[in-house]
Formats: structure tokens, C-alpha cells, sequence
């Protein structure tokens, strides 16, 4: 059955189409790696469509978030170039779109502190995702940045006034974290903040090769910018089951319908044609596993080749990069100036 955030979701597909400059997006990853597929149905591809209705899209490279679960930011500035990369290739377009770094943009980290004023510490004890993060951690002691990334995210978002996130489901959590810091910075202080929504795409976890959510740091994804060699060989080694004949049931058989899914999707993608997982599943049948990942590798590759060829093209030309970057950071400075100046107002000068 679908999820309430899915219902809210199909309602808001709706209201966008009939007015897509009511919208605002604000949407990030951390800089920790390339991005993967799962990055790509569960919010990327969201991120350009919107983009192309003529919203106004802002994507947040959050590099202050990565030293919540480690040490030091290793190799930073090779993955924001990646991240910056990775967006240039699948369609966000800098013309319109904003592109920019937490760490260059101050106003906006100046609104943690007000906010964490607004949550308790059992609200933030109570979150699955930082629960799951932690379990998935590899340092012993959960830092406090760790704990409080969510109400962060919340200033990451407020800040530009977005109204619409796409996410994947692990964010729903910080969603409705966001809301209620808006709420009741509102009701305390008088209305300065949208609540936003989430909008989830119909790939909102998608598995990674051992069967857990795919993610950069759990060595278990397919990045976007892969070989289509390695892309096959990591496909190759993907968890699937004991079961011969190949069916989609997400609940009892999850690694093979995130499989089916991810199938389904490149399919529909490159053809233009409605795929579902289950005709996918019927077309391969009793050829069991070896066959879906053969389709599984040939559909994906197929499908990510454009994408690989405008990376490497893009990656030519370092100084183009900062040079975006530059520019979203500048845009993205004054819009964070001039909440921060409504914030203080609002709060009467108290902060
Ligand atoms: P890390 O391991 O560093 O946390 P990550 O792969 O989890 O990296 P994030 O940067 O934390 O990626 O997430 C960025 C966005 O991508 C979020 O909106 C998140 O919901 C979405 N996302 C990440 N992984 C998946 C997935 N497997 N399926 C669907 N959406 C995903
Ligand atoms: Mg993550």
C-alpha cells in the first residue's frame, strides 16, 4: 500500500503541475563520494524535472554534514567537484539553478542556533534515520553534530524559504522536523517560515549491492560516474536469493524487486514507454538471477551513457566548475543575509 508521504506526494505532483512557480526546492547531498543510483531515482532525476517545469531549484553541497559520523573531511574538494560533476551531467542547469557549499554561506549556519532553542533533546533521540546512521556508523562515540545534523538540515532549508524537498525516505524524519521548527518559530516569534513538504519519487530506497539502503559510504553503490564495466561487475555481485523464478515482491524478496525496480526505471527512462517491475519480472521468469542481472547492467548502463559522456566533458574544465560554484555561493549569501536580518527582526533583536 502507499505510504501517507506517498498520497502527499501524487497530491503535490498535482498542485505543481498546475502552478510550478509556487514552488521553491531546496534539496542536498553530502560530499563524500560520487553519486549513485540510488541518488538518482530517489530524488536527482526529481530535482531536474522540477528544474524543467520552471522551478526554482537550489541543490546544497553539505559539507559542514560531513563530519557528523567522522573525523576530518577527507578528500573534500575533490568530492565537491564530484558532486558539482554529477549534477552538471544529469541536467542542473546553473543558469537557473543554484548551486552552492554550506560552509560558504555563514547567515545560513546562524540559523541552527535558534532552532535547536525549539526542538527537545528526546525529539532529536527519537529519529530512525540517526538512529540507523549511528547503528551504520563507523566511529565508537556519536558526535553531537551527529545528533543535531537534522535540525541543520532544517536551517539548510528554511533559509531560502523552500516549500518542496525531493527526498529520499530516509529524510522523512528531518522533514517533520523541519515543519515543526517552522511551526513554532512562527507561532513564537510571528511567521518568517514556509512548512515545507517532501516529495518522494517512486524509488524512495532504492537497495545497494548487499541488499541495505545503497549508500556512498556503506561500499554497496553504483555510482552515476562508473565504468560500464564496473557497473556490470558490481551488478554481478549483487545479493539476490535462493528462489529460481523471478517475481516482483518488494516485502518477502526486496533485494531482487530494488533490482526489478532500478530495471524498470532505465527502461521507461530510455524508451519513453511505462515499465513496471512486475512486466520486467514476467519477462525474465525461470532465467532466474543471472538474467536479471544481465538485464538489470545492460539497461542501466545504457541509460547512464549520455549522463557519463556530459560528465567527462564537463570535467574537462575545472576553472567552469568553481566558477558555478562561485556564483551559487553568491546568490545563495544574500538570500541567507536577508532571512537572518527577517529572523532578528521577528525575534526583536534577541539574537
Ligand atoms: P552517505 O553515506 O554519505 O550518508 P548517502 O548515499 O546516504 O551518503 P546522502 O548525501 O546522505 O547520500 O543523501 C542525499 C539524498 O539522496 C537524500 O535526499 C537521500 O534521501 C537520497 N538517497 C540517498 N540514498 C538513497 C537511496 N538508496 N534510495 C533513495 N534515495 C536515496
Ligand atoms: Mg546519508
Amino acid at each position: 500500500g502507499l505510504s501517507a508521504a506517498q498520497v502527499r506526494s501524487a497530491k503535490l505532483e498535482e498542485l505543481i503541475s498546475q502552478d510550478p512557480t509556487q514552488f521553491r526546492v531546496l534539496t542536498g547531498d553530502r560530499p563524500t563520494g560520487r553519486l549513485h543510483l540510488g541518488h538518482y531515482f530517489g530524488t536527482l532525476h526529481n530535482r531536474v524535472r522540477l528544474q524543467n517545469l520552471g522551478v526554482d531549484l537550489f541543490v546544497l553541497i553539505a559539507d559542514y554534514q560531513v563530519l557528523t559520523d567522522r573525523d576530518i573531511a577527507d578528500n573534500l574538494a575533490e568530492h565537491v567537484e564530484d558532486l558539482t560533476l554529477d549534477y552538471l551531467a544529469i541536467g542542473v542547469d546553473p543558469a537557473r539553478s543554484t548551486i552552492f557549499t554550506h560552509s560558504a554561506v555563514p547567515a545560513l549556519n546562524q540559523l541552527l542556533l535558534p532552532f535547536l532553542s525549539l526542538v527537545s533533546v528526546a525529539e532529536l533521540n527519537r529519529n530512525p534515520t540517526v538512529k540507523d546512521e549511528i547503528a551504520h556508523s563507523r566511529q565508537a562515540a556519536v558526535s553531537g553534530l551527529m545528533f543535531t545534523y537534522p535540525a541543520h538540515q532544517a536551517a539548510d532549508i528554511l533559509f531560502c524559504k523552500a516549500n518542496l524537498v525531493p527526498v529520499g525516505q530516509d529524510q522523512l524524519p528531518h522533514l517533520e522536523l523541519t515543519r515543526t521548527i517552522a511551526r513554532r518559530f512562527n507561532d513564537r516569534y510571528g511567521t518568517v517560515f514556509p512548512q515545507p513538504d517532501a516529495l518522494l519519487s517512486n524509488a524512495p530506497l532504492l537497495l545497494g549491492t548487499d541488499g541495505t539502503k545503497m549508500s556512498k559510504s556503506r561500499g554497496n553503490s553504483i555510482a552515476l560516474a562508473a565504468t560500464a564495466d564496473e557497473t556490470a561487475r558490481l551488478l554481478k555481485g549483487a545479493k539476490t536469493d535462493s528462489e529460481r523464478h523471478i517475481a516482483y515482491d518488494p516485502i518477502a524478496r526486496p533485494e531482487v524487486a530494488s533490482l526489478l525496480l532500478l530495471a524498470a526505471l532505465c527502461q521507461q527512462q530510455e524508451s519513453g514507454q511505462q515499465r513496471t517491475p512486475e512486466r520486467v519480472a514476467a519477462e525474465i521468469g525461470a532465467a532466474g538471477a543471472a538474467a536479471l542481472k544481465k538485464t538489470v547492467t545492460e539497461s542501466v548502463n545504457e541509460y547512464l551513457a549520455p549522463i557519463r559522456a556530459r560528465r567527462a566533458e564537463y570535467a574537462k574544465d575545472r576553472a567552469q566548475l568553481h566558477q558555478i560554484l562561485r556564483t551559487g555561493n553568491e546568490r545563495a549569501i544574500d538570500i541567507a543575509n536577508a532571512t537572518l536580518a527577517q529572523v532578528r527582526t521577528a525575534m526583536k533583536g534577541a539574537y
